[in-house]
């Protein structure tokens, strides 16, 4: 194909192909353990994949309403009752959406127009800022600090102005497996009491909790709920990160607006995944006993790595765990990366992907959503190194 001969003005200068893509491609070329991407390496539920098989036998096949299946709505409703004692109308506050990058995006397309500024935490997940940028926003850079990635208030009040649209948090946090506490919670809503601030809370690793720690979700926050809209995803929750499914909620008056981008952006998402995730959603076991599940496995990779020179800061949330390597090298985390993948056979992620100006603190994220035998490879990998 001859290429287009027109002048081409990107809305996008400066972004090139996601990260995620590049290391895993990286990974594959190299034959390496891919701990970089964060997906799991074991199977779906056998009974969830069943009842999609079912539905989509039985011709559960055209399009499902535009807010997402009803029956849906009302398991989605029940489940956040259950989890955090709070309670979303499912005809009115509910969207199921097609993952939590399209909720994030069409929240951002809903509110966020000219000029907006909307503040966002580095190290941040890679969605928010091209999101922000294409629908001629500016995006703010707040950064959480070092060495546990807390954010500081003061820095955010001081970034505040009449024009600040929208704040967005995540908490659990990608990469660096932190999260918000219930003191973050009561700063945010100092700030952004009397605003017309819009919070944008990517929650999408909300049940992959650890150690007994508390997710504070803004749902369940009095005076930040009403201003917010939560972003959850089951791809995270049922293991399935390539079916694309999840959904949002707010309060009506702002599950209006956003419905109004859904629909046109993907209008509605897939019809017997639909029917089958509100089946599997009546037993709560199925996502009430994730945090357990990872906990397991972020003990056995921290304990298998203990007496390496890699130095965690212990994940409490996500299935990502950020390793130090400064004992080991001066090379910038891209290099190391590489280095790791091409002459060591494993795969991460540079937690610097996740800063605008690329900032380095010889951090690495490191996947752990993994069987132990994949876990186990890795582990012995890095403690010889
Ligand atoms: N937010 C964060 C913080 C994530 O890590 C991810 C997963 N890549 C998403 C949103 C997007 O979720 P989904 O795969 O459901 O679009
Ligand atoms: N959320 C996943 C991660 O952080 C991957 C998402 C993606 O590939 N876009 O690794």
């Amino acid at each position: 194909m001859q290429d287009f001969n027109g002048s081409i003005i990107s809305k996008l200068p400066g972004v090139g192909t996601s990260i995620f893509t590049v290391m895993s491609k990286m990974a594959t070329e190299h034959n390496a353990i891919n701990l970089s991407q964060g997906f799991p390496d074991f199977p779906v539920s056998t009974e969830l994949i069943d009842l999609i098989s079912n539905y989509l036998k039985k011709g559960f096949n055209q399009y499902a309403p535009m807010q997402g299946l009803p029956l849906l709505r009302e398991r989605i409703a029940e489940k956040i009752q259950n989890t955090y004692g709070v309670s979303y109308n499912p005809e009115t506050e509910i969207t199921v959406t097609a993952g939590g990058t399209q909720a994030l995006f069409t929240a951002i397309s809903a509110f966020v127009k000219d000029e907006d500024e909307v503040i966002i935490f580095e190290p941040a997940y890679d969605s928010y800022s091209p999101a922000i940028k294409l629908n001629r926003g500016i995006v703010k850079y707040a950064q959480l600090k070092l060495p546990y990635y807390h954010i500081d208030w003061t820095e955010v009040s001081r970034m505040i102005s009449h024009r600040t649209r929208m704040i967005i948090l995540n908490s659990p946090h990608n990469p660096t497996g932190t999260m918000l506490k219930k003191k973050d919670l009561d700063e945010l809503h100092k700030l952004t009491k009397n605003t017309d601030i819009v919070i944008l809370s990517d929650e999408v690793y909300e049940h992959l909790i650890f150690d007994k720690v508390r997710h504070f979700s803004m749902s369940a926050y009095p005076g930040l709920a009403e201003r917010s809209i939560v972003v959850a995803s089951f791809g995270k929750t049922f293991h399935a990160t390539g079916w694309k499914i999840g959904y949002a909620v707010a309060p009506a008056n702002l599950m209006k607006e956003f419905r109004k981008s859904h629909q046109f952006i993907v209008f509605t998402v897939n019809t017997p995944i639909q029917h089958a995730l509100a089946d599997y959603l009546k037993d709560e076991q199925h996502y009430q006993g994730l945090g357990k599940f990872y906990q397991q496995k972020r003990d056995f990779f921290l304990k298998a790595i203990k007496d390496s020179k890699f130095k965690p800061i212990t994940a409490t949330g996500t299935y990502f765990q950020v390793l130090d390597y400064s004992q080991i090298s001066d090379k910038p985390e891209m290099e190391f990366a590489e280095w790791l993948i091409k002459e060591k056979g494993i795969a991460s992620v540079p937690v610097s992907a996740f800063y605008h100006k690329n900032d380095d603190n010889k951090m690495l994220r490191f996947c752990f959503a993994k069987t132990e035998e994949t876990l186990e490879k890795a582990a012995d990998i890095l403690c010889k190194i």
